[in-house]
């Protein structure tokens, strides 16, 4: 993985050994179980925190994405509208302030980690992305959220590709970031609050002992007064979770530094994150290096909503990406990929996070942010803990919080309807986006396969 492949990344946390104690543990170390440690120990500095990650902090998808810092907590704003019409203005105010408290909590602490707020476009390379694009527009001027709609030639003018036909200036609450580097920061900065993170320590069981909550890994336990369970797409420790995110893989192709040379003949002075606007979309960025990377297009269910490191790597997709980004930069033939991998996604049916509470509220779990979880982690983090401090906020009384997604049926039902919705959305982007009847009725009952 190109974000942690550096000489200068941190030792793993010793391991948990024995029996201990805390009034928090959070159980993984991914962008929400760092941030959820790191609010907890802001508004109680006296709390003692653990955080138990199975592998070592950042494994699962916080080291493994592409680095877009979006503010949208729902997966965009069309999604949102569609399930949280009259929540949206506010959805909006709470994803814009978890930003900017993100962009500021970075400034503020002086953490190096390549955040850059380049705004986003989103790009047109099909004339019916045109149309998608103009609606795009419409639902951001009627919540007075600033945008440009660019012709060819402008877009032409941003990032130099024969493929562009238009694009859409979105200017504000996007910035890339290195994430590997993020997850770093936010773990020796709740190191420095006294938290205590605990590498190569899977959780293998939860059980209720007294007033309190034993946690348990292969080689030691803490008693907890609560628990927040941080897993995303690897949803173990908890049933319920496994009803409603599941795991989709998401593959990653990085560049080799592109020369000066290559550079002016993108052009791209600009740096924003961009993003085609296909059901199999492909996201693309500069790093710091000059480096693109760049990912999507396939999006992988396995059947049992299998995970693992063996699905890292998948010759097929990663050829098809290669494929798909000398046709957006002809220019470029011949530039090399330095990294190639892929991490789990973990998905909803709605596309946004998802929370839960077990053991008389003494255990919250959040998960399933889909591709926008770089961001959202935060709000998804401070909501876990609000559920288990039994602090009543307006983020709690949102009905994206409240109401859970609808399940993904069992098995073999999942594997089929989840296949079918891929091929769908493939067929649809081949016939000019136009959804055939099974999109249709899933869009009747507002749910859907995305990445
Ligand atoms: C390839 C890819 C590209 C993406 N690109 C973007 C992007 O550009 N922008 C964006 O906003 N989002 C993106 N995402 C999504 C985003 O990365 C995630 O939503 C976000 O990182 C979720 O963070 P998390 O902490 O909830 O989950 P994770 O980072 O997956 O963390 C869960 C952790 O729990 C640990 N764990 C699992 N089981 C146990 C257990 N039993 N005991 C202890 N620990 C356990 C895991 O090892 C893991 O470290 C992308 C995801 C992928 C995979």
């Amino acid at each position: 993985m190109f974000w942690t492949d550096t000489p200068d990344a941190p030792k793993p946390a010793p391991p948990i050994r024995g029996r201990h104690t805390a009034d928090l543990v959070i159980v993984g170390g991914g962008f929400t179980g760092l941030w959820a440690s790191i609010v907890a120990a802001e508004r109680d500095p006296g709390r003692t925190v653990a955080v138990l990650e199975a592998e070592v902090t950042g494994f699962g998808a916080s080291s493994r994405n592409g680095g877009f810092l979006e503010a949208s907590l729902t997966h965009g704003l069309g999604n949102g509208l569609s399930h949280w019409p009259s929540e949206m203005e506010t959805l909006l105010r709470f994803g814009d302030q978890n930003f900017r408290e993100i962009v500021e909590f970075v400034a503020d602490n002086k953490l190096e980690v390549g955040l850059e707020e380049t705004g986003m476009i989103h790009v047109a390379t099909q004339d019916w992305h045109n149309d998608e694009i103009i609606g795009f527009k419409e639902a951001m001027d009627s919540f007075g959220l600033p945008s440009q709609l660019l012709g060819a030639t402008e877009m032409r003018a941003e990032v130099n590709s024969p493929t562009y036909v238009g694009g859409l200036r979105d200017p504000e609450g996007s910035a890339i970031i290195d994430p590997g580097r993020m997850v770093w920061a936010l773990r020796s900065y709740a190191e420095a609050r006294g938290v205590v993170v605990h590498d190569h320590s899977p959780v293998v069981g939860i059980s209720r002992v007294g007033t309190q909550l034993d946690v348990q890994t292969p080689n030691g336990s803490v008693a907890s007064d609560k628990v927040i369970v941080a897993t995303n797409a690897f949803t173990r420790p908890v049933k319920k979770m496994r009803r409603y995110i599941v795991p989709v893989y998401d593959y990653v192709l990085m560049t080799e530094p592109l020369s000066d040379v290559q550079m002016e003949s993108i052009g791209w002075d600009g740096r924003q994150g961009l993003a085609d606007v296909s059901n199999q979309f492909h996201y693309y960025r500069l790093t710091q290096d000059n480096r693109i990377l760049w990912g999507g297009y396939d999006a992988i269910y396995r059947y049992g909503s299998a995970i693992g490191t063996q699905y890292d790597q998948a010759g097929n997709t990663h050829h098809k990406l290669a494929g798909h980004f000398f046709d957006t930069f002809p220019q470029l033939e011949g530039l090399k990929f330095s990294h190639r991998w892929a991490g789990p996604i973990g998905t909803t049916s709605r596309f946004t996070a998802a929370w839960g509470t077990s053991f008389d509220g003494d255990l919250a779990w959040v998960g399933g942010y889909t591709g926008l979880g770089v961001c959202a982690s935060r709000f998804g983090a401070t909501v876990a803990l609000d559920l288990v401090d039994g602090v009543e906020s307006a983020r709690t009384e949102l009905g994206m919080v409240r109401k859970r997604p609808l399940p993904w049926p069992p098995e073999p039902l999942r594997f089929a309807g989840i296949e079918l919705t891929r091929r769908s959305l493939a067929k649809a982007d081949a016939k000019g986006g136009k959804r055939g009847p099974w999109l249709g009725l899933l869009d009747r009952f507002g749910i859907g396969f995305d990445s």
